[in-house]
């Protein structure tokens, strides 16, 4: 098999960026490390003024909460990491509005809860307010909403969370800035002869083996769920690159070849969220489209209402749905972004009598061409 190389940061359009607590908050004097951050925020800012989308999932609530709050060290019980988040994630929000407006970046808050990730409405609805964000130019800081997530529902670390993030915003690259500086073949601490792996090309049963259980977390770094948060990154199409925090400026160190740990995505980024449209739901129902709109789809737009003469099936909005050319032939697939009942209203009509009919201001995409794929024809 080929070997491949390490990517280069400036291959990247869209980049995630997480951040974890220990890097941000410096627990004995219970404040933030703002010296690294304003040299974090200068990275974040270089590669946001070189036309890059940048997204920030940031950890510290439950870590800046304690520290206000003054709770005693050890660990919490759950009513009480929420409460502290609760005061944290304030103080939190405040940190990074400041950090990036001082390049003259505008941060968004986002807190997302793990139902949010996994069912496509509320998916689709996050996802459409980060897209506008980034629209605008904004940085989203993205957290977990720590303060009603319980136990059996919700995420607990942010290496996942990164990565549900990233597939959903369809980014490129997932950055995790960590307390270590990549993936060892053996736990580094007191073991000097345990190596750095520069580049996983696929996480095999051996890379998992690496991690150590979740037994053994803390003393690696949190690794278990970092190389979970690989395989879903990598199967979304997504790079991903750990890289040690410990450091000032490390994207910029990242970008100059520090050492790290890759993890490459088999597909390429769209390939692969694509294939994922395209073989792995049921189609819910179809749209059947004009010759002008088969035209534009194939031109790489969006499927837009003023392009779909008919609607079938029973479908709601994020269901997979087959588009139709007007001679019944299959030209793709795609989710929608309508019920099936406002897709029917809305069929043949421009974007701003969409407006008029459905009262709300939707997405004026019935099928957002970053969720579609295209037979090949
Ligand atoms: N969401 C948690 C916080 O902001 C952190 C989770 C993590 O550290 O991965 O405090």
């Amino acid at each position: 098999m080929m070997s491949r190389k390490a990517p280069a940061l400036a291959d990247f359009r869209r980049i995630v960026v997480k951040v974890g607590s220990s890097l941000l908050v410096d627990a004995s004097a219970g404040r933030v490390n703002e010296g690294w951050l304003a040299a974090l925020a200068d990275d974040i800012a270089a590669l946001h003024g070189e036309k890059r989308d940048i997204l920030v999932v940031s950890s510290g609530a439950i870590a800046l909460g304690r520290a206000v709050l003054r709770l005693p060290p050890g660990p919490l019980k759950l009513e009480d990491s929420q409460a502290a988040a609760a005061v944290g994630q304030i103080a939190l929000a405040r940190t990074w509005a400041e950090a990036l407006g001082r390049h003259g970046i505008t941060a968004g808050q986002i807190l997302v809860t793990l139902g949010d990730t996994e069912e496509r409405r509320r998916y689709l609805n996050a996802r459409s307010t980060i897209d506008k964000l980034l629209e605008w130019r904004s940085v989203p800081v993205i957290n977990e909403n720590d303060t009603v997530a319980t136990n059996e529902i919700r995420f607990g670390d942010n290496d996942r969370l990164a990565a549900r993030v990233a597939t959903m915003v369809s980014a490129d690259l997932l950055v995790l800035l960590s307390d270590i500086d990549g993936l060892y073949d053996a736990p580094p601490d007191g073991n000097a002869g345990a190596k750095l792996i520069p580049l996983v090309e696929r996480v095999t049963p051996e890379i998992e083996a690496m991690a150590g259980t979740s037994g053994s977390e803390l003393s690696r770094g949190g690794m278990v769920t970092k190389i979970e948060a690989a395989k879903i990154a990598t199967t979304g199409g997504i790079h991903m690159v750990i890289a040690s925090g410990r450091i000032e400026h490390p994207l910029r160190a990242i970008a100059d070849g520090a050492t790290c740990t890759w993890f490459l995505t088999p597909a390429n980024p769209v390939t692969a969220r694509k294939k994922w449209i395209a073989g792995s739901l049921e189609p819910k129902g179809t749209l059947v489209i004009d010759a002008g709109a088969v035209a534009a789809l194939r031109r790489g737009t969006s499927l837009l209402p003023v392009g779909v003469i008919k609607v079938e099936g029973a479908f709601t909005r994020g269901d997979a749905v087959i588009v139709r050319g007007p001679d019944g032939a299959e030209i793709g697939r795609g989710l929608v972004a309508y019920d099936a009942e406002d897709a029917e209203k809305i069929r043949g009509k421009s974007s701003a009598d969409v407006l008029l009919i459905l009262g709300i201001e939707g997405r004026a995409e019935m099928v957002h061409r970053d969720d579609l794929v295209l037979g090949h024809a």
